[in-house]
């Protein structure tokens, strides 16, 4: 017997039909004898239609009240999930996040999980309850309701299957794993049996959607093991998923490459010629820091004739706030020749492990980009990653042929 905390996101869940296939899918791991534990998400569509209607009534609508309003999407598929449950003989209960103690700071639309109450969900269980516990929401010292940031029910299931020392947290969702990229853009995109943690971590962060990244993080503090299924596959013909691991897998030939992951919401800034003296670099991105605006990569070069460029990306959707502070304020603060933006750009990036120990991915990477003429307009690496920002209309095109290029559509041992 296993304990199993299962998430459903909310497609899964976007009607009833699809919550009784969902109650159904809990019913058979209940048969084999396992604890279960599931997460919901609002029905698909719903936080997005809370939300507008939220900025119908206000335009930047009040946080707290915004929380109030939007966790309410979880509620409905907890009480429904709960009855389909009971409506096929298995025992269930219902929780909001409020009602387990699901802990957090009071930072409204994008609170942290401080701790988890997991006393009553133990009782239920041992009594042999199925717990449906609402994802994306907690509450917090006070009382007040709060939420998890959007796609933050991954987040929830994975923090119960912390607390809970779950055996297995399962995500469930309407694609049957992690792919090499995504299938829409590369019909010959494969499925992985396994990526580590660390890649996914990258994979998370450079754009790909499977898995909220927090809920990547919280699974590698606390080693959750970690799988995503899709809830939409006939029952009895269920594939195994994506299992998300924390060991390289020695005995199999590790991909140099894992999967080409991609961002279109981004937008680049550039200051032209600041001087190149110590603290210049503080003194442009400080203020953008100030101002809430997420910085993804930074470059600036080397000095020459006592000056330098400095350029950075945002997110799209902060360009126009950057620019103005970059234009008013940054730049005659700091004595910059001019200031330039693009906001049509995207990042395209090469993750995997196996770069750590395999010289050369950089250069095909390049030499690939070459050969279809795209320009290369920013670069930034890690130990397993490699970024490269170009045009947005060259984003589809560098996918392809960098799939391509790693054989990422076959299971190769090696693929550089
Ligand atoms: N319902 C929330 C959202 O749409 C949380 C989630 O689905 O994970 O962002
Ligand atoms: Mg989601």
């Amino acid at each position: 017997m296993a304990l199993i905390v299962q998430k459903y996101g909310g497609t899964s869940v976007g009607t009833t039909e699809r919550i009784k296939n969902v109650a159904r899918r809990v019913a058979r791991w209940r048969e084999q004898g396992h604890q279960i534990v599931v997460v919901v998400s609002a029905m698909s569509g719903e936080t997005n239609r809370l939300i507008a209607l939220a900025k119908e009534i206000q335009a930047n609508p009040d946080p707290r009240e915004l929380d109030v309003a939007v966790s309410t999407g979880e509620q409905v598929t907890i009480g429904f999930l709960a009855m389909a449950l009971k409506e096929i003989g298995i025992q269930a209960k219902s929780y909001t996040g409020g009602q387990v103690r699901i802990l957090t700071d009071s930072a409204f639309t994008k609170a942290r999980i401080l701790s988890i109450d997991e006393q009553n969900m133990r009782r239920d269980l041992d009594a042999g309850n199925v717990v449906v516990v609402a994802g994306f929401q907690g509450i917090d010292v006070d009382g007040n309701i709060t939420t998890l940031g959007r796609g933050g029910s991954d987040t929830t299931g994975v923090a119960l299957a912390a607390a809970l020392k779950a055996d297995e947290c399962q995500i469930y969702t309407d694609v049957d794993g992690v792919y090499t990229t995504d299938p829409r853009i590369v019909p010959e995109a494969r499925k992985l049996e396994r990526i580590t943690f660390e890649e996914m971590l990258e994979m998370a962060s450079l754009g790909s959607k499977v898995l909220q990244i927090r809920s990547v993080e919280f699974a590698g503090k606390y080693k959750v093991k970690l799988r995503v299924l899709s809830s939409l596959e006939e029952l009895g013909q269920e594939t195994s998923g994506t299992l998300i691991t924390f060991e390289e897998d020695s005995k199999m030939e590790q991909p140099i490459i894992s999967g080409i992951a991609f961002n279109r919401d981004e937008a680049k800034l550039t200051v032209h010629g600041v001087p190149d003296l110590p603290g210049i670099a503080y003194q442009i991105i400080g203020p953008i820091a100030e101002a809430n605006i997420d910085v993804d990569m930074i470059i600036q070069n080397v000095g020459h004739d006592g000056s330098t460029d400095f350029s950075f990306t945002v997110n799209r959707s902060d360009f126009a706030r950057a620019k103005k502070l970059l234009e008013e304020q940054i730049k005659p603060h700091v004595g910059a020749r001019g200031i330039d933006g693009d906001n049509r750009i995207c990042k395209v990036s090469a993750v995997g492990v196996g770069m750590r120990s395999h010289p050369g991915v950089a250069s095909k990477m390049f030499r690939t980009l070459a050969e279809e003429g795209i320009n290369i307009q920013m670069i930034s690496t890690s130990e397993i990653k490699i970024s490269v920002v170009v045009d947005e209309k060259y984003l589809e095109l560098a996918v392809r042929v960098l799939h391509k290029a790693f054989e990422l559509e076959q299971v190769a041992a090696t693929n550089i």
